[in-house]
């Protein structure tokens, strides 16, 4: 919640003016550098990157992630999106004062919430280990490092032409890896089939089972022969059958995955880098999470 006033206003200025300090040194700017921290009147002009910054330093890795192209990975979810029905729907509703049942409204109170339930495992979501795993790492223990990964993608949709629950083999990976090398390891395997398209055009199609998926033999191939750090498919579940052995064989083993995936036939194979973040509940076991690609 915010309200918004002179008085904050004003103490959000040295924070500010430090954050801007701080890029006008990593941009080797001094003249700027000396303007910010004075509080002139450049300081309120936005932070202009060079066009040449030290090589290796952040300002040059930012500014060639941000002259590429990004793709959101992250499907949007409402009561309306398709859930497992052992889950049931989400409700988003207005957020009320507890003590007098009134939902909060921007005419009487200057802001508005949303009171959201649903099970964590909702949309596109992170499964941690603790999902399947009594001893398993919750979501708050997943090093944020593993935010930011190499992204592989296999594209299964040719296979599915003529097995449409196509589950993704050794051999399949082998022939990738004959056209696009060696999966690289503590990369991000992604599994493409293109059903992310039904998920709202035909939610019922969505949650159709049989659907494609991994085998077990190869998600252990990623992990233990390639050193992946964590998976993500388009499905709602790993396996293309019920008895879930892909997704119990990575989560008791320290991995974590994405599941519910969109828009991987917009990332090339090999070369792009996503970015998946989740909230910080304690001993968190799964939530909704925020993926997208960032593509060479
Ligand atoms: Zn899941």
């Amino acid at each position: 919640m915010k309200r918004p006033g002179v008085k904050r206003k004003l103490a959000e200025l040295p924070g500010r003016m430090l954050l801007a300090a701080l890029f006008g040194l990593a941009l080797t700017q001094a003249p700027a550098f000396v303007a910010l921290a004075q509080g002139a009147p450049q300081a309120k002009s936005q932070a202009q990157l060079p066009a040449q910054s030290p090589a290796g330093s952040l300002a040059e890795a930012y500014r060639i992630i941000a002259s590429k192209q990004f793709v959101d990975l992250t499907h949007s979810f409402s009561p309306l999106t398709p859930v497992w029905k052992g889950f049931g729907p989400a409700t988003f509703s207005a957020g009320a004062d507890p003590a007098t049942g009134r939902p909060y409204t921007i005419g009487k109170d200057g802001f508005r919430v949303f009171f959201y339930s649903m099970v964590g495992q909702y949309g596109t979501h992170i499964d941690p280990p603790a999902h399947f795993d009594l001893n398993g790492q919750t979501m708050d223990q997943i090093p944020v490092k593993q935010m930011i990964l190499p992204l592989v993608v296999f594209d299964m949709t040719p296979m599915l032409k003529t097995d449409p629950n196509h589950a993704l083999s050794v051999e399949d990976i082998k022939a990738w890896e004959h056209q696009h090398g060696r999966v690289p390891a503590g990369s991000f395997a992604a599994l493409r089939t293109d059903m992310y398209k039904d998920w709202t055009a035909d939610p019922q199609r969505f949650k159709r089972a049989p659907f494609p998926a991994w085998s077990l033999a190869a998600i252990k191939f990623l992990y233990e022969q390639r050193g992946i750090v964590a998976n993500g498919h388009e499905a709602m579940d790993t396996d293309t059958t019920p008895d879930m052995k892909s997704e119990t064989w990575l989560l008791k083993h320290g991995h974590w995955q994405i599941e519910v995936m969109a828009n991987l036939d917009k990332v090339p194979a090999t070369g792009a880098l996503i970015v998946v973040s989740w909230p910080k509940p304690k001993h968190g076991l799964g939530f909704p999470a925020r993926a997208f690609a960032i593509l060479p």
